[in-house]
């Protein structure tokens, strides 16, 4: 198969959603993908024989849920407009608005729907601003409880997204507590709570049976169905971008130069200036791994190789699923890698090429 590709292997998707198929049946919390992280439908007949379905931030991940993952469809957008929500509410089956405004707007429209009510708590475990929701003058969500109370009795859930791959259950844990302690009555007049994404529990060693204890308590103390929205849980390890190098050269470093773009094929690595990851990274030589879009900082990375680098080598980026496939470009018109799928016996099936034609229909 020709490089580059995203190769996403089942036998490493599977042992996160063995767990997150374990913490519903010990705590009775159900998982919904995040569409936003991972959207690469064509495993999602497996994933859904683990999970409850999915949930949304856009009218087109919700009608993507609704079409490619058995289950159910929740919906939520920071802001609809008008011409979307007829549609948005036709592939759903619950409707989260991130304010007020827009649960009254849209009042009439969702009369019928069970509706929900996204809250900011105002704190969060992002170590990033960028990505913090309860970053100062954050517009995700409500804030005011007394504000929400006063519209408790046209919703019957909420929604709090405020964990950021956090694999501390500690933190969680006094997280939840923070919630209860300002929020406790509106969640008791509430039928289902979701907690939304950013719990790293799929993670090596995480206390999985504290969490489900955690949860499951909550659910009883308030009488909730509570739901979880892994993204990066879910597929955290199951996928690797596969590239070949092109060329190489030398200035001050080795460097190699490779099929790919960092910028184009792993945007979020840059966004966020972390080095891409390739294992084993022993060895005693090292090489600066550079993409091939004419981006000056188009840098996978340094790592440690057995031997020098050649042209023809080939080399795989772990890590490649979450917040990476869904950010794919056509910058510079690299070649869009190609996505294949490594079946549990073993087998490799390519399930999609790009090439000029969709280069050029990407734009007019
Ligand atoms: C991004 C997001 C998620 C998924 O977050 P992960 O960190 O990938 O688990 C879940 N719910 C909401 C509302 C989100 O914005």
């Amino acid at each position: 198969m020709r490089t580059p590709y995203y190769l996403i292997d089942k036998s490493r998707l599977l042992p996160n959603l063995e767990k997150i198929a374990w913490l519903r049946e010990n705590s009775g919390a159900k998982s919904l993908l995040a569409l936003k992280c991972f959207a690469t439908w064509s495993v999602f007949d497996l994933m859904s024989d683990y999970m409850d379905g999915t949930t949304s931030s856009s009218l087109y991940e919700v009608r993507l849920g609704k079409e490619k993952f058995a289950g159910e469809t929740h919906a939520y957008s920071v802001a609809y407009a008008d011409h979307e929500i007829a549609e948005v509410l036709e592939h759903s089956d619950k409707i989260i608005f991130n304010s007020i405004g827009q649960l009254q707007k849209f009042a009439d429209a969702s009369q019928g729907h069970i509706r929900g009510l996204r809250v900011n708590p105002g704190v969060s475990t992002s170590e990033f601003d960028l990505a913090d929701p309860a970053r100062p003058f954050s517009r995700l969500g409500e804030h005011d409880p007394a504000e929400i109370a006063q519209v408790a009795d046209q919703i019957s859930g909420l929604m709090f997204h405020n964990n950021c791959e956090n694999d501390d259950f500690d933190r969680f844990d006094e997280m939840l507590t923070l919630i209860e302690d300002r929020f406790g009555a509106v969640i008791a007049k509430m039928d289902w709570i979701s907690l939304g994404g950013g719990i790293h529990f799929t993670g090596e060693g995480y206390p999985l049976d504290r969490l489900a204890a955690r949860l499951k308590s909550f659910a009883t103390t308030y009488g909730v169905q509570v739901y979880l929205e892994p993204g990066e849980a879910a597929i955290t390890g199951a996928a690797t971008l596969e590239v070949t190098v092109l060329d190489t050269m030398h200035n001050g470093k080795n460097l190699a130069i490779v099929d790919s773009s960092i910028e184009a094929h792993m945007l979020d690595l840059i966004i966020y200036r972390e080095p891409a990851k390739i294992a084993p990274n022993t060895g005693d030589h090292e090489w600066m791994i550079c993409g091939k879009s004419c981006l000056a900082g188009d840098i996978f990375g340094e790592f440690r190789f057995d031997a020098p680098l050649k042209a023809g080598d080939r080399l795989s980026f772990q890590d490649a699923a979450g917040y990476t496939m869904v950010k794919k470009n056509w910058f510079n018109g690299v070649k869009m890698p190609s996505i294949a799928i490594r079946e549990l016996d073993g087998t490799v099936r390519l399930v999609r090429d790009f090439d000029y034609d969709d280069f050029a229909a990407a734009l007019s």
